[in-house]
């Protein structure tokens, strides 16, 4: 079972998605990037960090909040929403050397998008 975390863009959650619910009936039902998992448990859900792409102090928080609650998170989903908004609107993150921070830093495997709807 992989323990994950998803973050959303902080500018748009609410607004293409309301309440998160297409993630969470992305997870329940194994759709897009969670059909390759064989258990999946969403231990946590939060913002990017904002901009301009404040997704590393953000991450350590999370890491560190997981931490002090006694659990812990084995990948980070970027939600689709953050994917949109890095390919459509001027997001600053650069997915593929963010990725690499947070894999060295945190030990996270990282995965751009979350489902298609
Ligand atoms: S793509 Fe996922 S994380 Fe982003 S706003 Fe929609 S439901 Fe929330
Ligand atoms: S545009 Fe990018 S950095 Fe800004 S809030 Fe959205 S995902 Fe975060």
């Amino acid at each position: 079972m992989a323990k994950i975390a998803i973050l959303y863009c902080k500018r748009i959650k609410d607004v293409s998605c309301v309440a998160c619910a297409k993630c969470f009936k992305a997870v329940d039902k194994r759709d897009g990037e969670f059909a390759k998992m064989d258990g999946v448990q969403i231990v946590a859900m939060t913002h990017c960090g904002d901009c301009p792409g404040l997704v590393v102090p953000r991450v350590k928080q999370l890491m560190e909040t997981a931490k002090a609650l006694e659990t812990s998170i084995d990948t980070l989903y970027f939600g689709t929403c953050m994917k949109l908004a890095m390919e459509t609107a001027a997001c600053p993150i650069d997915f593929e050397a963010t990725k690499a921070i947070l894999t060295k830093k945190f030990g996270v495997e990282v995965v751009l998008g979350t489902h298609a709807y």
